[in-house]
């Protein structure tokens, strides 16, 4: 079988790494939970090293990258629109079964840890306190979540899919 299509059969344990355009796109999908390595500073070179050694999927809207790519799995994105990229990501690999939103660091990818409210207390502005009871934690950058307004636009946009 081709090893992409071996990785689509993961599903949820399929991981990606996106190029430098697709920093959207990488918050979308850590928010749905999926493994997605993103910096604006990996160069083509390091993209496919890293696909290569991690067996992560390439995600770019770049050609050439994925000509370069050779042996490295990829999917080349067609749309401008991170809505729409994420739609096409979603259909591709059939990730909708294996979203676990709320589950990965937007920020640093992460995968959140649960957290007792009276631990970080400290760090909570009195009306999240006040409103909110379950929280997790980033490990590795120590940002707090929590399922409020913070991120209900993000969720909206991504009802169409769910
Ligand atoms: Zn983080």
């Amino acid at each position: 079988m081709h090893k992409l299509a071996q990785m689509k059969e993961q599903g949820s344990e399929i991981r990606f790494i996106l190029d430098v355009h697709l920093g959207r796109l990488a918050k979308y999908l850590r928010l749905c939970g999926f493994d997605s390595l993103f910096s604006a500073f990996f160069d083509d070179r390091e993209i496919i090293d890293v696909s290569m050694r991690e067996s992560r999927v390439i995600l770019t809207r770049d050609r050439l990258l994925l000509k370069n790519a050779m042996k490295a799995n990829g999917y080349l994105v067609k749309s401008q629109y991170h809505a729409e990229q994420l739609r096409e990501v979603f259909e591709e690999f059939g990730l909708k079964k294996h979203v676990r939103l709320f589950s990965r660091c937007i920020v640093c990818n992460t995968l959140l840890e649960e957290v007792r409210k009276e631990d970080i207390a400290d760090c909570l502005q009195a009306d999240t306190s006040r409103y909110f009871s379950k929280f997790k934690r980033c490990p590795t950058c120590d940002r707090i979540y929590w399922e409020g307004s913070q991120y209900d636009n993000m969720k909206k946009s991504l009802k169409p899919l769910l």
